[in-house]
């Protein structure tokens, strides 16, 4: 069984679901209240587990009944929490999203997320060596990213960043990073100034560009080649490049090609935009069997 650790967010979003968006200074009634598991570490992390791999979180959430969700959340999911620390007198990481005529807004307060330090990392060490690949992305302070990556390439662990939300990574970090794994506008933010296929064939076996519906080009061998995704009908495409991400990362630590870890990611996120949720809609091994057949 590959073995997962995702260093990242833990966050509880708090949904409201309103007929039309609010003015300032106004007060209106909401139709629904959702609260429910989030955060792009954890959702990338229930992912891999739901895929069948051995996956660990390392992270922080308060002392409230925020981080009481999010644990609940990772032990239904067989996600190991012993490196998710529960620090006294702070809040759980928050994502207060507002749902009004066809679009939403989100607010997120960082909260214990902002805490997760090179402590923690030096701590939960033991376990992050033993990775067949180790998880990043940006809602955890940039520092301690760098950290995992230094320490990662120095022990020749794998490691992968989905940089999201978008903020620049240094040269001499990306150079130490296996897969990067951006969306168009990241990839676009991230590489200023390039076009799409120079960035690919600038970062040949790296850079993992993801394309929406439309799938995800990547280059080999001097070829930009595109992996077309899977036609289904969207129902809420929230989390779609975290199941990406998680999937992705279980099928290249069990040995999977390339393109194959590509087509069994795109499956992955495919099934997950046709249910409701981040985390909710996230399939199990043999349903992304099934699809690919
Ligand atoms: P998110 O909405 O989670 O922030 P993202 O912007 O990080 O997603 P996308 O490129 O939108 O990433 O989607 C990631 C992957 O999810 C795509 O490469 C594709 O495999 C799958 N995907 C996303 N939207 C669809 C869709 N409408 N139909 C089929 N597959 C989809």
């Amino acid at each position: 069984m590959s073995k997962i650790v995702v260093v990242g967010s833990c966050n509880i979003d708090i949904t409201v679901e309103c007929d039309r968006w609010v003015h300032p200074g106004e007060t209106i009634f909401g139709n629904r209240l959702t609260v429910s598991p989030g955060g792009k570490g954890a959702n990338q992390a229930v992912a891999a587990a739901r895929l069948g791999a051995d996956v660990m979180m390392v992270g922080c959430i308060g002392d409230d009944v925020y981080g009481q969700l999010v644990l609940k959340a990772l032990k239904e999911n067989n996600v190991d929490s012993t490196y998710v620390k529960v620090l006294p007198g702070e809040n759980s990481g928050t994502a207060h999203i507002t749902v009004a005529e066809d679009d939403n807004t989100i607010i997120v307060i960082k909260a214990a997320n902002d805490l997760v330090s090179p402590s923690l990392i030096d701590e939960a060490w033991e376990d992050i060596s033993k990775a067949d690949m180790v998880l990043l992305q940006h809602e955890i302070p940039a520092a301690t990213n760098a950290y995992v990556i230094e320490k990662c390439a120095a022990h020749g662990v794998p490691v992968l960043l989905n940089p999201a939300p978008v903020a620049p990574v240094p040269q001499a970090l990306l150079d130490k990073i296996t897969y990067l794994t951006p969306n168009e506008h990241e990839a676009a933010t991230l590489f200023a100034g390039k076009g799409k296929a120079d960035i690919l064939d600038q970062n040949q076996g790296k850079v993992i560009m993801t394309l929406g519906s439309k799938g995800v080009a990547y280059a080999e061998k001097g070829q930009v080649i595109t992996v077309p995704g899977f036609k289904v009908k969207p129902v809420d495409t929230t989390g779609a490049g975290d199941t990406f991400n998680g999937a992705f990362a279980v099928a290249r630590a069990n040995g999977k090609s390339m393109q194959e870890s590509i087509s069994f990611a795109n499956a992955a996120a495919a099934l997950s935009v046709q249910k409701l949720g981040a985390q909710g809609g996230m399939p199990y091994l043999h349903e992304v069997e099934e699809m690919l057949k």
